[in-house]
């Protein structure tokens, strides 16, 4: 007998929206998650149209939008000049029914997946159970982990890793994540200070570009997220001082030099991917599965299309239909993973992040092109809403 017929590793995005989804269908589903309460660290800010389409029906969707800041318009901007390329999620009326971008913590998300799950007899939420080592087996996974000092042990039908980047699941399996680690690091600093009232037509999202280096700006309801590049051969510890932060904030506006700084994080970015996404019993979701670098705002949001995928197959098999259809799940969500999210959050990357003139007058030249034309626009955004690659995964066979 099992304890569960599916046990979920983490209890972030990709983990929480999988079991909501696992226990509207009956499925029961049990999650172990490492921390004592849900994390609220400060990681994804942007929720795509395609991803709050998904969490409509589940009410998820206006809860957020109750949570959070709207940003109908979002832009790349030049400091010195306030040139701007304004890009309008109008285009999008026809095909979401989100035409914006939703500014708001990935906090936010799991905190109410973690309220709605505990209403929920078939959903069982153990925090601070932190997963040791995992025994597959022919028609059962063991998990062994640990809670309150104690060793356990839980039997599963189906064991999902949604454990994120340093997935303890892949480790235990020896999974090899290949791919590399971009050159830049980055700092997202959070402030109360109102950047609006200084930098003439700031929106809800932007990407500001001065001549040396790159900023972005992002709203959420009640702070501003200030996100760069520290220098390169700056330790940890120096680029995440006081002084040198507040340098960076008089840079953007010499104004708000000497606001509070409210959290400050260093992120190492990496752009990985497993080989494959399903391994017997123990099948991978989300950034367990799939890295890329956070520009443009995909990773959280590819993870939540992972759990919505993963759902939609693991469901039938468990119901009785052949475990071979779970391929398809590997099929469409590595290739999107790999075609689409790291192609374009490395597009992404490299185009905010680029400093040398010439080349930014193409970026420039190829961007005022595409907001000037409304075909052009239109499909811009297909991509960045991460619609067209929704449309994508269902013609993968
Ligand atoms: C600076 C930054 C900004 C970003 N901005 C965006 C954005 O705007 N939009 C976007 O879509 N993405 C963004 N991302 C990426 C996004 O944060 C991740 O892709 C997302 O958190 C992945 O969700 P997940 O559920 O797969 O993994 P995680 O959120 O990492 O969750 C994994 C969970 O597993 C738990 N866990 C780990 N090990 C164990 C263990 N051994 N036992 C039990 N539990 C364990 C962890 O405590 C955690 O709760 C950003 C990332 C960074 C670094």
């Amino acid at each position: 007998m099992s304890d569960s017929q599916v046990t979920i590793i983490g209890a972030g995005p990709s983990g929480l929206t999988l079991a909501w989804w696992l226990v509207e269908q009956g499925i029961s589903v049990t999650v172990l998650e490492r921390e004592t309460v849900i994390p609220s660290d400060m990681r994804a800010s942007t929720f795509h149209p395609a991803t709050l389409d998904l969490l409509t029906d589940s009410g998820l969707a206006a809860a957020l939008i109750e949570r959070g800041t709207v940003v109908p318009q979002w832009q790349y901007l030049i400091h010195e000049s306030g040139e701007r390329a304004v890009f309008d999620m109008s285009h999008l009326s026809e095909v979401t029914a989100y035409p914006f971008r939703l500014q708001c913590e990935q906090f936010q998300l799991t905190e109410l997946l973690a309220e709605k799950l505990a209403k929920q007899p078939l959903c069982e939420l153990r925090l601070g159970a932190t997963l040791q080592s995992v025994i597959p087996g022919e028609s059962q996974v063991t998990v062994q982990y640990q809670s309150a000092g104690e060793d356990c042990a839980h039997v599963c039908d189906w064991l999902i890793a949604a454990d994120g980047a340093s997935s303890q699941v892949r480790k235990s399996l020896g999974l090899d994540f290949d791919g590399q680690t971009f050159p830049k690091t980055s700092i997202t600093l959070v402030l109360e200070y109102p950047f609006e009232d200084d930098i003439p037509n700031l929106l809800g999202v932007n990407y500001v570009w001065l001549p040396d280096r790159h900023y972005s700006l992002m709203r959420l309801r009640n702070t501003w997220r200030l996100t760069y590049s520290p220098e390169q051969d700056q330790d940890i510890e120096s680029a995440l001082s006081e002084a040198i932060a507040q340098t960076h904030i008089a840079r953007v506006s010499p104004r708000a030099s000497g606001a509070a700084i409210l959290t400050r994080n260093y992120y190492t970015l990496h752009q990985r991917c497993l080989a494959r996404f399903c391994h017997g019993r123990t099948l991978f979701v989300g950034d367990a599965a799939h890295l890329n670098s956070p520009a443009g705002g995909m990773g959280m949001n590819s993870g939540i299309h992972d759990a919505r995928s993963l759902a939609d197959h693991l469901v039938p098999v468990i119901n009785g239909d052949d475990p071979l259809l779970l391929e398809r799940y590997d099929r469409r969500r590595r290739t999107i993973a790999q075609e689409e999210v790291q192609r374009l959050s490395a597009r992404n990357y490299a185009r905010h992040r680029e400093t040398e003139v010439s080349k930014r007058v193409l970026i420039w030249n190829e961007l005022q092109e595409i907001v000037s034309d409304p075909v052009k626009h239109r499909d811009f955004l297909l991509d960045a809403a991460m619609i067209r690659s929704r449309q994508r995964e269902m013609t993968i066979e």
